[in-house]
Formats: structure tokens, sequence, C-alpha cells
């Protein structure tokens, strides 16, 4: 049997937990609806207690559906906040830093979803708020226990492809005109980059198990009246340590693609679909003249991120992906906009990741079929 399909023990999170965390929802837009509420029917050691929503129907509906007595508006997030152990916010980019520091500092611990703010200074606040008040912080790298990313990791690691020497991935969608990532201006967090090269920036970071240190990049546009925001697309050259090199591009005006491509001395290993939530995901590793394809189940990503992160909070552990973790992103992609605007190389400062993640953060929690959502749309417009 060939190593990858040798059979493993699957890794739970925790033992039986002696108390359940209570989590608020902040934001329920589609991911919200689609992923995030439903993972808490998925979780032993976690609690859905309490929902927060600018909208009045969306408060009746789902706190109907979910059970729940807790239901708020914005204006009412202190309130919220005095009911639960940690809040999961679902909100737009540029709102992440706010509704972190506030339950920061009314002692709740923030698991945050990525990208995890706009700009560098936006992260320190989140990650001093934290520390200030002695209260976790997770950004939502949900592919960080998911197990094709975290066999691609062990692959690299342990050597199969030989000297790693380039990776490249292609994420793409076609994004409708009213969706946040377009409405939202690069400021504010939106554009391709802030929401899909975060996974490309991730992906090559953890499989060269290093930071880039210079970026370079183009962007275009096709469709100006839609784009008018925001860059259409983006491709990125990034220097790592090792003379390694990264490229990828990331869009919201082409055919859904999600791949990467990691190619050492000895082999290479594609991933494709390599970054979703919502499907199987799949490799195909050649070695020499051999190739071997595998599939991955579709899982319950957002159930093991928020197990992951509950047990984290029980037993007093620093959770990986870390404030640092999303701060190491959003320095890359600043600097990825700032080349883009300047047509410069930018040069990234050392930059000291503590921790990576590795197959030890392995987490199975199985899948779910997707639930209707009230007025929530996907980025391309399908309303579930
Ligand atoms: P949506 O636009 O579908 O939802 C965002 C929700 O935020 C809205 O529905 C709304 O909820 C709330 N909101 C509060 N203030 C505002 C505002 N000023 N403008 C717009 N919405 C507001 O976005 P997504 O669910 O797709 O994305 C939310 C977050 O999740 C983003 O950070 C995104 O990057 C991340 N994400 C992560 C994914 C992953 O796989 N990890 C996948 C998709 C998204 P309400 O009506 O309840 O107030």
């Amino acid at each position: 049997m060939p190593p990858q399909q040798k059979s493993r023990t699957v890794r739970r999170a925790t033992k039986a937990p002696s108390k359940k965390i209570r989590y608020a929802v902040v934001g329920l837009g589609h991911l919200a609806q689609v992923a995030v509420l439903p993972a808490f029917r998925n979780t032993p050691n976690s609690e859905l207690t309490a929902i927060v929503s600018g909208e009045d129907l969306k408060r009746k509906k789902l706190g109907k559906k979910y059970g729940l007595d807790h239901v708020y508006s914005y204006d009412d997030y202190d309130k919220a906040l005095s009911v639960v152990d940690a809040v999961y916010l679902v909100l737009p980019n540029h709102l992440h830093r706010e509704y972190a520091v506030r339950a920061a500092n009314a002692g709740v611990h923030v698991l945050c979803e990525k990208p995890m703010a706009v700009t560098e200074e936006d992260c320190e606040a989140m990650i001093d708020a934290a520390h200030k008040n002695a209260v976790k912080l997770m950004i939502a790298y949900r592919l960080h226990f998911e197990e094709a990313n975290l066999e691609a990791i062990r692959l690299a690691k342990a050597g199969k492809l030989g000297n790693l020497r380039i990776f490249d991935s292609a994420f793409s969608q076609v994004v409708v005109a009213d969706n946040i990532r377009v409405t939202e201006p690069v400021k504010k967090g939106g554009g391709p980059v802030y929401d899909m090269g975060t996974y490309c920036i991730n992906a090559a970071r953890y499989l060269f198990r290093a930071d880039p240190t210079s970026v370079m990049a183009f962007s275009a546009n096709f469709s100006n009246k839609k784009f008018r925001h925001i860059d259409e697309m983006t491709s990125v050259l990034m220097r790592f340590p090792g003379e390694r090199l990264a490229t990828f591009t990331c869009s919201f005006g082409a055919a859904a693609v999600s791949r990467y491509t990691l190619i050492g001395t000895k082999g290479s290993l594609t991933a494709e679909p390599a970054y979703d939530y919502s499907m199987a995901l799949k490799h195909r590793l050649t070695i020499g003249e051999k190739t071997i394809t595998r599939s991955f189940p579709k899982r319950d990503q957002f159930a093991a991120e928020v197990m992951y992160f509950s047990d984290c909070i029980l037993r007093n552990k620093q959770p990986e992906p870390s404030g640092l973790e999303g701060l190491a992103d959003i320095r890359i992609i600043r600097a990825i906009y700032e080349s883009a605007k300047t047509g410069r190389i930018i040069d990234l400062p050392k930059f000291a990741t503590k921790k990576r993640p590795t197959m030890r953060q392995e987490i199975h929690r199985p899948g779910h079929n997707k639930p209707q959502t009230i007025d929530a749309e996907s980025p391309s417009g399908e309303a579930a």
C-alpha cells in the first residue's frame, strides 16, 4: 500500500468536555447560515447560545430554528456578550476589528473569520485586546484542521516530493455585483486578494513552512463597471527563503477553480479542489513515473474548528491559527496591493511565525446538507 493510502487513526479534538463553551454567532449572512450555525449541531464541547443580526426576520426565523432564547441586534451586542463565553464573527472584513476588540474587552473569547482584518494595525489591536484581557483569539483557518491539506503538509515535510521548489495556485469564481466582496473597496477589505488570495498565501506558507521575503503583483479588470471599487483579479509572485518561488492568481471574474500544485525535485502534488468546504477534496501525487489519486470526503470543517477553539479555551491552550497567523497573511496582502499599485517589488521584514499546522490538528466531523437560507446569497449569487 503506498504511504499516502495507509489508514491512520482519526484524531478527535477532545476528551468528553466537562463544560460546553457558549457561543454567539455574529452576522447571519451566507457563510453563517450554510456552515457556521449548523456546525454547532456537530460540536459536543460547544453550544450555540445567541445570534446577533441586523435583520429582524433572520433573528426571528433563525432564533426559532435553532431554539435560541438569546437573539440580538448589533445595538445589543453588549447584551449578547454578557451571556456567552465566545463569539464567532462572520461579519464583513472591515468590521472584524471592532467586534473582536469589543468582545475581548468584555472578557469573551474570539473566533474570527478570515481574513483577520483589513490592516496590520487592525490585527495588532485585536491581538493586544485579547492579550490584555486574557482571552483566546483564533482566526478561522478551517483548512488547518482538514485532512487533505494536512496530508499535503505531511507529504511535503516528509520529503516525498524532494526539495520543495515551486508552489502555484489558482482560486477563482464569478462574484455577483451586489456582494460585499465587490461592493466594499479594497481599503475596506473588498477584492479577491483579501477573500480568496488569503487561502493561496496561507497554503504557500504552510506547505513551504516559511514566510515570503518579497512579493510582486499585477491586477487587472476586464469588466470595469462591476469592478470599479476593486481589482477583478490579481496575480502574485512571492519569493520564499531557500530560493523558492510561489505564484497564484485569484479572481472574482472567472469560472470556479480551486487548485494548488506543489513541485519538488522528486515529484509534484496537485490538490483540486483544494480550498473548498462544500465538497470532497482531491489529490494527484506524482513521484517519478507513478501517479496516485486520492479523494478526501466532504466533512464539516466548521464544526472541527469550533471544537478545536473550544478545546483551547477549556484547556487554556494557545490556538494555532492565532492572531499572529492572521497578521502574517494581512501584511502579505497589503504588500501585494502596494506592489500592484506601484509596480514595485515589495520586501517584507522578517516575521516570527511561531507555529504552523501539522497532522496532529486533524479533526473529522461528518458533513451535512446545505440548509435553506434567509435573505442571504452565496458570492456567486445562489440562495441555498
Ligand atoms: P455575507 O455578505 O453573506 O454576510 C455578511 C453578513 O454580515 C451580512 O449578511 C450581515 O448579516 C452582516 N453585516 C453586518 N454589517 C454589515 C454591513 N455593513 N454590510 C454588510 N453586511 C453586514 O458574507 P459572507 O457570509 O460570505 O462572509 C462573511 C465573512 O466570512 C467574511 O469575513 C468572509 O471572508 C468570511 N468567509 C469565510 C469563508 C470560509 O470558508 N472560511 C467562506 C465565506 C466567507 P445580518 O443581516 O445578519 O446583520
